[in-house]
């Protein structure tokens, strides 16, 4: 891709928690000069919203009346904004990956943040998005699809570390039964689950280090590697 076009280049970037999406991303985003936007914390800031009114997940109707009422800012593709009240730690903590991925599997929230999620894309020149539905559902037409991977232990050591610099201690068990519960859904949901698309560039970053892996997404985009 020539200069000009990486500036307005759509990348995909999905994969099950913990595969190292939003650090990689990120920096990615940062190399190339684009958009970069965690769908995930989206998710995260509606699922705070709903325990906090305690909405049943049963009720749709309720969880449809809530959502109209709420407002969702994303800054720096990963501060989030609920309602106006920065909640960028908040929807890290353990209730909120406890509960995230049922209110995930709602079709009326994927409606709802699938919108959100295009109309950021519609308005940023290039942009690279992670998830777990960007290239199935929010950038079909993305230039590039990326699937990262790693074995479940190491995506739990990942978090695990991610979390004790938060502050929270959690055991090597705990961290992978909740992220091996969150894949499961993930996966098997009805609307949009977790899959990875036809010409999907998959990376297992096991045992790849960040570099590498910023790399290889680099050389692909830049055409200097055909998979
Ligand atoms: O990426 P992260 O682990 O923060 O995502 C939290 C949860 O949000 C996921 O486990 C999944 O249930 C949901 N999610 C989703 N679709 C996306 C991004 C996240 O369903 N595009």
């Amino acid at each position: 891709m020539s200069l000009n076009s990486i500036s307005h280049v759509k990348i995909a970037i999905d994969g099950p928690a913990g595969a190292g999406k939003s650090t990689v991303a990120r920096e990615v985003a940062r190399r190339l000069g684009i958009k970069y936007l965690d769908t995930g914390a989206m998710y995260r800031a509606v699922t705070l919203k709903l325990l906090r009114e305690q909405v049943p997940l049963s009720d749709r109707e309720k969880v449809e009346e809530v959502l109209k009422r709420t407002s969702l800012d994303v800054e720096n593709g990963q501060r989030v904004f609920l309602d106006g009240e920065d909640v960028t730690a908040e929807i890290r903590q353990p209730h909120v990956n406890a509960h995230v991925s049922p209110v995930s599997a709602l079709p009326e929230v994927r409606r709802r943040m699938v919108q959100l999620q295009q109309d950021i894309a519609s308005r940023a020149p290039g942009i690279i998005m992670e998830g777990r539905d960007i290239a199935s559902k929010v950038m079909p037409d993305a230039d590039f699809r990326f699937y990262l991977d790693a074995s479940l232990e190491e995506r739990a050591r990942r978090r695990q570390k991610e979390q004790r610099e938060r502050g929270l201690h959690l055991s090597l068990e705990e961290v992978a039964a909740e992220i091996k519960e969150r894949d499961r859904i993930d996966s098997g949901r009805d609307d949009s689950p977790l899959t990875i698309v036809p010409g999907a560039f998959v990376i297992d970053t096991t045992t790849r280090t960040f570099d590498q892996v910023v790399e290889a997404i680099l050389n692909v985009v830049r055409g200097n590697r055909k998979e």
